[in-house]
């Protein structure tokens, strides 16, 4: 199931990078595993996934020790989680205040890591429980830019839930312009099993799809 499951999801990628113009060996694809089986996750890999988002990082400490992979937090990290949070991912994608940012920076110089992470921006007020509001996000970015064990690969951002998913490119591309604005170079990870079409065609580097790999 899931190995059909991951080749449905590589043709639809493919579809939507053919429209928008762009080569689908450009976007990454994160397998969303939270809640998922080491089995599931084991499946997910032989059909050439290599790189999985987590939410919990007791969970994921599990699933680490358990499968060679790349993994990455995706889920809200508390400040006193930064010392495991480093130890076993390779990006952490929610950093969504400057707090965390310096926690993740000293729980860094323990271990001599450089932390790979993403800012998340809350790009829909109403809706986003976490994340930075887009007119904060370049001063947060000049401020963690000083810190010495971190380092800013890009942004992240959730959209609401819509009806149509062509109208989370609104949301999709306020990420982008932020992006633009800020550092052309930074990359943008957005789009989920509802909306990841309309995200690459809005410009995502990296897509973290969840259901549409491991649910039936
Ligand atoms: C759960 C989750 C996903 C995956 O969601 P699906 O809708 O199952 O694809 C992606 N990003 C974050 C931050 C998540 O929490």
């Amino acid at each position: 199931m899931i190995k059909e499951n991951i080749f449905e999801v590589r043709k639809r990628i493919a579809s939507a990078c053919l429209k928008a113009g762009r080569k689908a060996d450009t976007l990454k694809v994160i397998a969303v595993s939270k809640n998922r089986s080491i089995e599931e996750i084991k499946e997910a890999v032989e059909s050439g996934i290599t790189e999985f988002g987590e939410n919990r990082v007791q969970e994921a400490l599990l699933k680490y020790s358990a499968v060679a992979a790349r993994w990455h937090m995706v889920g809200h990290l508390q400040t006193n989680k930064a010392g495991e949070a480093v130890k076993i991912f390779d990006l952490i994608q929610s950093v969504d205040s400057l707090r965390l940012a310096r926690e993740i920076d000293k729980e860094a110089l323990k271990i001599n890591k450089i932390q790979d992470i993403l800012l998340e921006v809350k790009i829909s007020p109403e809706e986003a429980k976490f994340g930075l509001r887009p007119q904060e996000t370049p001063g947060v970015i000049r401020e963690v830019s000083a810190f010495k064990n971190i380092k800013i690969k890009g942004l992240m951002a959730i959209a609401p839930i819509v009806k149509n998913p062509e109208e989370a490119r609104t949301y999709f591309r306020i990420l982008k312009s932020l992006r633009d604005q800020i550092d052309s170079r930074l990359i943008l990870s957005m789009g989920m099993t509802d909306d990841f079409e309309a995200a690459i065609k809005e410009g995502s580097d990296m897509v973290r799809i969840g259901r549409a790999i491991f649910e039936n």
